[in-house]
């Protein structure tokens, strides 16, 4: 649905519609929400609705405490789990200082100023992600357990396959709400299952990848199941990655030549933004082994590789960037590949040659960070990634992953602080 304010005005009369949502994330992209009356709506599309960003982690410090939500009402949207009678819808909103002017920690924003930036330049881009993600019994309290749904595989079907169901309702929910899944199967790990977007605007993919987590979560729950993204919720397991399809749209260029600049653009930057797309101490367990990448490198059917580039035409012309993990947040994540792909564009920049076997034997060469450490001390030091995340930002982000690094640092056995800390 991509509706004005006045459709969407009509359709809370008519659908008996009571209470709007209005979502947000945080600069960790945790999603956030505040339910108003559907009678407030009138006045949050003119004057926004405030709240307390004080309370929200990376936002604001007490002695400026308020930042007003404004709904975008082209992401109107009902959440079909809620009353068919008073019905409850959601937004995403841009969040604006009482000033008027835009908060810098509106990661949403930021990302809309990024594809703003590019289509001035000729260039619109489409993206489709890819997540894995877990399912996991819950304990008599309803609390969660390491504890598989099952012992299924890669494509296995039921019974090995226990998610079938959960799958199938999450797809029809995600319908209802106007978001097309293209494809879902079982994972290769135990309870581990996917399920692929359409490729969409970057804004759509990332403000669906909020929606799909939260939907995700709330029909496992009513399963009396955990989902987690965390991305590497078993050691001897293969971890959940977010694979994020990237295509591009531009006027009279020949597409393999943009496509090989583009990559060349993000295998140049990646270690610098590695902090934004693998963004826990935990991220990092995943790094390296059961597909996913930890070298610096592409190919086209290999999957040890950072970036995949596979033999598509047309619509599906796609590269894959592998690394990133469902904890990062989408829209800083996907604001760095594609600025790290425009300027792969604009600088013509060569793509070296294609790497040849398992990326995992390969001893030398550039690789992706190995740590959280390591991911942040890359990032402070980029002048790219200065140049794109406002100064303020940038640092609560790096406060707060400095925090995260010394617990995790300290820990005894540091692949279990690593997923009780985020069980995600
Ligand atoms: N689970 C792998 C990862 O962590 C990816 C497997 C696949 O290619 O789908 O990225
Ligand atoms: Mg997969
Ligand atoms: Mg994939």
């Amino acid at each position: 649905m991509r509706n004005t304010q006045q459709e969407v005005m009509q359709f809370i009369k008519e659908q008996d519609v009571r209470f709007a949502r209005l979502v947000f994330c945080d600069i960790f992209g945790q999603i956030k929400n505040i339910s108003i009356s559907a009678s407030e709506l009138e006045r949050a599309f003119s004057s926004g609705i405030s709240f307390d960003a004080s309370s929200v982690k990376g936002f604001l410090s007490v002695e400026e405490s308020d930042l007003l939500l404004f709904p975008d009402p082209a992401t109107l949207s009902i959440l079909p789990w809620r009353p068919a009678q008073g019905r409850v819808v959601r937004f995403f909103c841009s969040i604006k200082r009482p000033d008027g002017t835009l908060f810098e920690g509106d990661t949403r924003s930021l990302l809309q100023e990024t594809v703003r930036k590019a289509s001035l330049q000729g260039y619109s881009f489409g993206v489709g992600p890819e997540c894995e993600f877990y399912l996991f019994k819950t304990d008599e309290e309803g609390k969660p357990t390491y504890q598989p749904l099952d012992d299924g595989t890669y494509l296995d079907v039921a019974p090995l396959d226990k998610g079938e169901n959960v799958r199938r309702e999450i797809c029809l929910t995600l319908e209802q709400m106007g978001f097309y899944t293209e494809r879902s199967h079982h994972e290769s790990g135990p309870g581990q299952n996917e399920i692929d977007f359409k490729y969409g605007t970057p804004i759509e993919a990332a403000d669906n990848f909020i929606t799909f987590k939260s939907v995700v979560k709330t029909i496992s729950d009513r399963s009396g199941l955990f989902a987690s993204f965390l991305p590497k919720p078993m050691q001897r397991e293969s971890g959940s990655g977010l694979h994020f399809n990237l295509s591009i749209k531009a006027e009279g260029e020949q597409y393999s030549k943009i496509e090989a600049a583009m990559s060349a653009g993000i295998l140049n930057r990646i270690q610098e933004i590695s902090l934004f797309l693998n963004p826990l101490a935990n991220s990092f367990e995943r790094l390296g082994s059961f597909e996913a990448p930890k070298y610096v490198g592409w190919g086209r059917a290999n999957r040890s590789l950072l970036i995949r580039i596979p033999y598509t035409s047309g619509e599906y012309r796609r590269i894959e960037v592998r690394s990133a993990d469902p904890a990062c947040n989408p829209y800083l994540a996907i604001t760095l590949l594609l600025t790290a792909a425009l300027e792969g564009i604009r600088g013509d920049l060569p793509l070296e040659e294609e790497y040849q076997g398992s990326a995992y034997q390969k001893q030398t060469g550039r690789m992706l960070p190995s740590s959280l450490e390591e991911a942040m001390e890359l990032a402070k030091h980029s002048d790219f990634v200065q140049s794109i995340l406002p100064e303020r930002l940038l640092t609560c982000f790096l406060e707060a992953k400095g925090a995260e690094w010394r617990s995790y640092e300290k820990a005894v056995d540091p692949f279990e602080a690593s997923r009780k800390a985020y069980f995600l």
